[in-house]
């Protein structure tokens, strides 16, 4: 099973990707782990990356598609996988639709978690991210058991540069330039499905899965 998380910026895409990956047995993919992967490594993808993630602005297509394409050519993606902030604009998506066409294959589902922007903004002040392994918390909503430590691995927890008010605003409004018109390209494929993500986590997961079965 192929399935694409659409949604704003902190709509709780990596949330239920994560959900999703466990209850199907699939990889979970997120091109914004990867580049921050990057970044902590100190590779030149994450230099490059990192003078427009800072910005709130997006990787360039051809860069981003790179990275994507070698991982989704990995062995543990032959049964599917769910990918989180990938496709972000149609370029991207349709690269995408262009090689699993080569391979006969496609994309199962789009699932676009909804979440107004006045929610998002409230959201990102309080998401934490451990600085190890990239798990996240939200300081009301999912605190972690002790306070700025990550439950998994014990290290620190951060808010991400990119998460503060001012990144915030910038990468909405790149979303809704950029990224929602992806909305309509998988309308017009038959695979988009909307949830809405404001009620309670396991809510919205419990949507999702009806929808995959
Ligand atoms: P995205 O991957 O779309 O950027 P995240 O999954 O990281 O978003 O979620 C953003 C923040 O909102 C995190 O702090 C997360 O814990 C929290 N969150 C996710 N889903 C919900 C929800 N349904 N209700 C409240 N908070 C949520
Ligand atoms: P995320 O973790 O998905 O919120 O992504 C964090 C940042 O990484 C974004 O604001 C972009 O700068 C960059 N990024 C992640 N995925 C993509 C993508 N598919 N295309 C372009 N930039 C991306």
């Amino acid at each position: 099973m192929k399935i694409i998380m659409l949604g704003a910026p902190g709509a709780g895409k990596g949330t239920q990707a994560k959900m999703i990956a466990e209850q199907y047995q699939i990889p979970h993919i997120s091109t914004g782990d990867i580049f921050r992967a990057n970044i902590k490594n100190g590779t030149e993808l994450g230099k490059e990356a990192k003078t427009y993630m800072d910005q709130g602005a997006l990787v360039p297509d051809e860069l981003t598609v790179r990275i994507l394409l070698d991982r989704v050519a990995q062995d543990d993606c032959k049964n599917g996988y769910v990918l989180d902030g990938f496709p972000r604009t149609i370029p991207q998506a349709e690269v995408l639709d262009a090689e699993l066409s080569k391979l006969n294959e496609k994309i199962d589902y789009a699932i676009n978690v909804e979440v107004p922007d006045e929610n998002i903004i409230r959201r990102m002040g309080g998401r934490r991210a451990c600085v190890n392994c990239g798990a996240t918390y939200h300081m009301v909503h999912v605190p972690p058991k002790t306070e700025g430590i990550c439950d998994k691995c014990q290290n620190e927890l951060i808010l991400r540069d990119d998460d503060k008010e001012e990144t915030v605003k910038n990468r909405l409004d790149v979303y809704h330039k950029q990224t929602q018109p992806l909305i309509d390209f998988y309308s017009a494929k038959g695979v988009l499905k909307s949830v809405d993500g404001t009620i309670d986590m396991m809510d919205v997961f419990k949507s999702i899965t009806d929808i995959l079965g």
